[in-house]
């Protein structure tokens, strides 16, 4: 059986790491991700600083990210820093769900500027969650290493709150997909269950 990241996809050689650039170049084949839909395209052209890339060949994810090196006030800079990295399934559904709350936010406050960007993103949220229900056992796995990991018991106390809240949200999103997952997966669904025992 096929599925994402078992095999060498042309477009996702070189693209395996966190790539960071200060000007405006990145691998060839970063150019060649496109965003995972059309109603989250639309958010994204009037919100370039962070957005999903999927991989039109074998359907990865990445995180693009592009700032100025002195924030928005740094009239003197020229360029322009991009990163891309290999998103796991859960943290993408993760920062759907963030995006989404966000412009339910704005749409509230500013519905003649917001309602239809959130409209056409919550649409488009609902596609790429259909994908990934479609990859529940690899999702769970990706949940397993984070929670069995506890990397808020390893780092450093100022980051432990937001650890701990990054472990609480992947143990949320664990919990959906652990309605749905078919249940031969017995070994995966003892361990998950544990591991969500243990975070809550
Ligand atoms: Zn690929």
């Amino acid at each position: 059986m096929k599925s994402a990241g078992t095999e060498k996809c042309p477009v996702c050689s070189g693209l395996e790491e966190y790539i960071e650039t200060a000007d405006y170049s990145l691998p060839g084949s970063a150019e060649k991700l496109v965003p995972p839909n059309e109603d989250l395209e639309y958010y994204y052209r009037i919100s370039a600083d962070r957005k999903i890339l999927k991989c039109p060949r074998c359907a990865s994810f990445y995180l693009y990210c592009q700032w100025e090196p002195g924030g928005s006030d740094d009239a003197m800079s020229t360029s322009l820093y991009r990163s891309i990295s290999p998103m796991k399934y859960i943290d993408v559904h993760r920062l759907l769900l963030i995006d989404l709350e966000y412009l339910n936010q704005r749409a509230l406050m500013e519905p003649e500027f917001y309602s239809e960007t959130r409209d056409r993103f919550r649409k488009g949220v609902e596609k790429e969650l259909a994908f990934l229900r479609g990859k529940t056992s690899v999702i769970i796995k990706e949940a397993l290493d984070i929670l069995e990991k506890k990397n808020s018991l390893l780092v450093a106390e100022v980051y432990r709150e937001r650890e701990e809240a990054y472990e609480r949200e992947i143990a949320a999103i664990a919990k959906e997909y652990l309605e749905i997952i078919p249940e031969q997966e017995q070994t995966l669904i003892l361990r998950i269950r544990t591991a969500l025992e243990n975070i809550c």
